[in-house]
């Protein structure tokens, strides 16, 4: 039988519940158990596709097209195994499934209430991922923090559940945080005691704590969080904050958290933990022998969740080549003035980030032909892409009025345009090209020898595509395509052959990046951005 461990969180949010409840995950893994996670989301949007980067971060995407919270990133990166639609619920799709259930007279006769409506459709959701494969255990991530009144229902169906599984079955992590009052010297445990008296109010009693800290926890502060908050001694467990949260793995292992989970829901301990890949990627990661500096030109710099996966493919690709990769975030607005060279002169490596509409994309394709025209390594990734095509075909060919639909739709030569698919589509939510594709890449290209192969796969997330009346020009420009959908003849990648690296691809290569396999596009950029300085150097 499958057992599930629910995560929840206290005090406040941004504690790291994905993390801890990923690290878990990779310990179960790493002993042999069949380990997912899955995350509950209380918002009421049915996904956070539509959402602003500033309010939720990255719009993570599956292979199967869904849009998703980022905390499903975490997942694929530290366990390498995807994830699905089934691994990320919201309220506003609860809601939605039991809306056009009463619809279509399901519950003829009934009132349909939260309970036991919303809190059955929210059970059965948890169950879900049962029917995917054979999993030992389920981690459930409720998000939000304990007390939120959209949480409730949450809570109601996991105490449902506790009550039906039993306890052998079923455990709660209550993540939490013990803050540091400087002016008392001490640790405080009482935001804890209440957060957990909260809990309880919804008749849940949590089996283990594990508790946010700057500071290591005393045995007196340990013993007190386990006196007032019911928990065994050897269930408050220490969560210290950590330098990379790569890390957090081996600081749970070391307070044994794996093996109490499993001794409370009465499992074989498994094999020893089979760690040694992720060790060996830490121990990289932590003795660099070199270093780059990537220039990440975007338009939500201000929030770096907003491009949380590329900077993690950074930390995998620097790990690779035992290179420090230092991410230097740059406002794309910034680059429309005429100081670019400041910004650029100490840069390796630029990226152009994705993202949406018009504002900043004026700096975006200034960074870009500075990169063209310096030699300076280019990575672009889906706008980031599209617009180094814009730059090449303006000026370069100086095709006018050359332009992307996106930006200008009225402009003469759209080399950029609205996939004709998109030309019928209205609503926003879950409509642009979603998921993943396949791509046959040209034998000999940067790509193909980055990848080793020549058949990939990527995710997808974009209405916009190159325009294939543009494709005979665009070898006049030095650019070619070298990554072509096979079944739509989509232009998934381009290049510019005579450029030490100046890579452009509609897919992105940043929500495949997992600790143990570094995306092969990300390490060969960053090869790139070596070879960059140290010619640099030289000269
Ligand atoms: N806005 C562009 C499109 O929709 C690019 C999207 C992206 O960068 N993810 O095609």
């Amino acid at each position: 039988m499958t057992k599930y461990i629910f995560v929840t969180g206290g005090v406040t949010s941004s504690l790291g519940k994905g993390i801890i409840s990923a690290s878990l995950a990779k310990l179960l893994q790493s002993r042999g158990f069949k380990v997912t996670i899955q995350k509950f989301d209380p918002y009421i949007n049915i996904d956070p596709g539509t959402l602003n980067p500033y309010e939720h971060g990255e719009c993570y995407v599956t292979d199967d097209g869904a849009e998703t919270d980022l905390d499903l990133g975490h997942y694929e990166r530290f366990l390498n195994t995807p994830t699905s639609q089934a691994n990320n619920v919201t309220t506003g799709r609860i809601y939605q499934t039991v809306i056009k259930k009463e619809r279509a007279g399901d519950y003829l006769g009934k009132t349909v209430q939260v309970i036991p409506h919303i809190t059955d459709e929210i059970k059965r959701r948890v169950r879900l991922l049962e029917d995917q494969a054979d999993y030992d255990l389920i981690i459930t991530e409720l998000g939000g923090t304990v007390g939120d009144i959209e949480s409730l229902p949450y809570l109601e169906a996991l105490r449902q559940i506790r009550q039906e599984f039993g306890k052998n079955n079923t455990l709660v992590i209550h993540l939490t945080l013990i803050p540091y009052l400087a002016a008392a010297g001490e640790l405080k445990t009482k935001p804890t005691q209440h957060s957990v008296k909260e809990l309880l109010m919804t008749g849940i009693q949590p089996d283990i704590l594990v508790c946010r800290t700057e500071y290591q926890l005393t045995k007196e502060v340990r013993n007190k969080l386990a006196l007032f908050c019911n928990v065994e001694k050897n269930s408050v467990i220490e969560a210290l904050d950590a330098k990379t949260i790569y890390d957090v793995p081996m600081y749970m292992l070391k307070e044994n958290l794996d093996e109490i989970v499993l001794k409370k829901l009465k499992l074989p301990k498994g094999n020893t933990p089979e760690l040694s890949a992720w060790k060996e990627f830490l121990g990289r990661l932590k003795n660099p022998t070199a270093e780059v500096k990537i220039g990440l030109i975007g338009k939500y710099n201000e929030l770096a969740d907003a491009y949380k996966s590329i900077y993690e493919s950074f930390i995998h690709a620097g790990s690779a080549n035992e290179c420090k990769v230092q991410v230097v975030p740059i406002h794309s607005e910034e680059l429309e003035g005429p100081e670019i060279l400041e910004k650029m002169k100490s840069l390796d490596g630029i990226l152009v980030a994705p993202g949406f509409g018009e504002r900043g994309i004026k700096g975006k394709i200034k960074a870009i032909s500075y990169a063209r025209k310096n030699d300076i390594p280019f990575f672009g990734i889906c706008l980031g892409m599209q617009c180094a095509v814009v730059e090449i075909f303006k000026n370069v060919l100086k095709l006018p009025g050359c332009s992307s639909a996106e930006i200008n739709p009225k402009a003469k030569n759209l080399v950029i345009d609205l996939m004709p698919d998109q030309l019928k589509v209205t609503e926003k939510g879950g409509t642009m090209r979603l998921g993943s594709y396949k791509c046959k890449l040209t034998k000999g290209s940067k790509a193909a020898k980055a990848y080793g192969k020549v058949d990939i796969n990527e995710r997808h997330r974009h209405r916009y595509e190159f325009n294939n009346k543009y494709l005979k020009r665009l070898e006049k420009t030095g650019m070619v395509a070298t990554g072509i959908n096979p079944e739509t003849n989509l232009v998934e990648i381009v290049e510019i052959p005579e450029h030490p690296f100046f890579v452009g691809v509609q897919f992105h290569p940043e929500l495949k990046s997992t600790v143990e396999n570094p995306h092969p596009l990300f390490i060969a950029f960053v090869k790139a951005a070596m070879k960059y300085k140290a010619k640099n150097e030289k000269a």
